[in-house]
């Protein structure tokens, strides 16, 4: 059996994931760092200090998954931490705007189609890898699994009339972190009795391709709280939705 401790991440090979996976390496994980291209990942993990090894994974592609998961069992026998980082805004041409962004994901006028590729990647994705590394999850003596989330998905602070952000709440990015919330609930209640947490994080508005790099916050500060929640001890929390100041509302 692989004697450190070992931490996925999905859609590292860039931005707060490529962050998370640098933290996790430096307190002696082995890293994968997951990227739907893996000539990518490997780029990354050249700047990340540790062990950091890409793995091939799109979180949208069935077989891609099936993939990794046996990958990781014939290789290292079990997963310690699973972050579900890997996410899109939107699915139109990159370098959209946050204004172009906000405007075609109004719910008079969000395609289908997008709204489809949103939740494909942000909550089915979700769902599909976590399913299938769960099986490896349950062979590590405490399991974790972050889900990377968004203030954005708050129903209750979007229907405060008094939060200025609110008009950003439309029907596709949103309302995908919304369901992944859900989600995150969904299997944290299911594996209550187990060793496994499961909690979502918000990394905060943070300047990434996401955003256009729109975003105020630091990839650095951005990773803390999905960090700590990876790092959870026995007696942390699941079930739980939190960024850096503490518990948000779902
Ligand atoms: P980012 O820089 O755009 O990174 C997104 C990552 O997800 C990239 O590695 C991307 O890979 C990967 N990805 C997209 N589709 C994928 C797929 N089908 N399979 C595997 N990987 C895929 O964005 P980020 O800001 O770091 O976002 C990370 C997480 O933080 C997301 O869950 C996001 O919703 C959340 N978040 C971000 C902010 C913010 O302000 N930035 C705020 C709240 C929450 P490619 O390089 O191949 O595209």
């Amino acid at each position: 059996m692989h004697d450190k401790r070992v931490a996925l991440v999905t859609g590292a090979n860039k931005g707060i994931g490529l962050q998370v996976a640098k933290d996790l390496a430096v307190r002696g994980f082995t890293v994968l760092v997951g990227s739907r291209d893996l000539e990518r990942g490997e780029a990354a993990t050249k700047g990340i200090a540790g062990d950091a090894r890409a793995l091939a994974l799109d979180v949208t592609d069935t077989k891609s998954i099936a993939a990794a998961a046996e990958g990781i069992r014939n290789e290292l026998g079990r997963l310690d931490v699973l972050v579900n980082n890997a996410a899109i805004s939107h699915a139109g041409k990159s370098g959209r705007s946050l204004e172009e962004m906000m405007k075609a994901g109004r719910a008079s006028v969000a395609s289908l189609d997008e709204v489809r590729s949103v939740f494909e990647t942000n909550v089915f994705g979700v769902i599909a890898v976590t399913q299938a590394m769960l099986p490896l999850l349950r062979e590590a003596p405490a399991g974790r699994i972050v889900n990377v989330s968004s203030t954005a998905g708050s129903l209750t602070r979007n229907s405060d009339p008094t939060n200025p952000l609110r008009s950003m709440f439309g029907a596709s990015y949103s309302p995908s972190k919304t369901a992944l919330n859900a989600i995150t609930l969904a299997f944290a209640l299911e594996l209550e009795s187990t060793r496994i947490k499961v909690n979502a994080a918000c990394p905060g508005f943070t300047a990434t391709d996401l955003n256009n790099f729109q975003g105020t916050r630091s990839v650095e500060q951005a990773a803390c709280e999905p960090v700590r929640l990876a790092l959870l001890g026995p007696d942390g929390p699941t079930g739980t939705f939190s960024n850096d100041d503490g518990v948000i509302p779902w």
